[in-house]
């Protein structure tokens, strides 16, 4: 289980975080949508310490960490743990340009998992294989889609052999004839059971995929519900309104 407690974050003398509190269970799906701005991306980059949370605890699969304890070196050990049981997939994809789709799968397992490089190469391959991208090991970024570099950095946040993935808008940045494949990856990855949390406004697949809904705005969570009760005929009203502009 991922847990997020009154977690609160401001920039400057906005406050974006106000008090968030989610859960997602180990195998589920949770998708969270709201208007721009309210916070998504920074729930997302918090829960992975990207951002660090003014107040409020972040749990995940009995690691815990208590974000307003002062930054000293058990503190900052425990963030470093946390962060290895989360893996981020960005809406820009961010590979590393001058290393093949293979050499991106295999990094974090080399220089984070201490893995040796044969095994490493060995996974990396295997994930490619899942991602349906065997074929373009040895291509650089630049020479792929959009669409492929998403699946390969998806392969290389499988490759961290996370508890949880947290994606920020994985598919925002591609043509729509680019999404559907990953969307695909996506599906076939909370099929086999993992545990995502995921930014997006693709509210097809949140209907098909996600167990649950969060809705988010000005920095709280509005609705948090299973897509029959978020999509059906008694929406709240600023869900009404967010659908509706979509
Ligand atoms: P979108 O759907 O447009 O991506 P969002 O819900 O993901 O929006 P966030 O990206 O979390 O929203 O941003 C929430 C607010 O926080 C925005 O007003 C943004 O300008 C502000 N913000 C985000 N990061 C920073 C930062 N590093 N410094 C200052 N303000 C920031």
């Amino acid at each position: 289980t991922v847990s997020a407690k009154s977690i609160r974050k401001s920039f400057g003398s906005s406050v974006i975080l106000n008090g968030i509190d989610l859960e997602v269970h180990k195998g589920e799906v949770v998708v969270i949508m709201g208007p721009s701005g309210s916070g998504k991306t920074t729930l997302l980059r918090s829960m992975n310490f990207l951002e660090m949370p003014d107040g409020g605890t972040i749990e995940i699969c009995g690691s815990r960490v208590d974000c307003a304890e002062r930054a000293d070196r058990n503190q900052r050990r425990r963030i470093r743990d946390m962060r290895q049981k989360s893996a981020m997939v960005f809406q820009s994809f961010n590979l590393f340009p001058h290393m093949t789709a293979l050499g991106n799968v295999m990094e974090g397992p080399i220089s984070v998992r201490g893995m040796p490089r044969a095994e490493a190469e060995t996974l990396g391959r295997r994930l490619l294989g899942r991602v349906h991208l065997s074929e373009k090991a040895d291509a650089y970024p630049a020479k792929l889609s959009g669409g492929q570099k998403q699946r390969v950095a998806i392969a290389r946040a499988l490759a961290m052999a996370p508890e949880v993935i947290l994606f920020d808008e994985p598919t925002s940045a591609l043509d729509p004839a680019l999404r559907d494949d990953v969307l695909e990856t996506m599906r076939e990855l909370a099929a086999e059971g993992m545990t995502m949390l995921i930014v997006t406004h693709e509210v097809r697949f949140a209907q098909d995929v996600a167990d649950r809904i969060v809705f988010m705005q000005d920095g709280v969570v509005v609705v948090d519900a299973p897509p029959a009760q978020f999509f059906g005929d008694n929406p709240a009203p600023q869900v009404a309104r967010f659908l509706a502009r979509l």
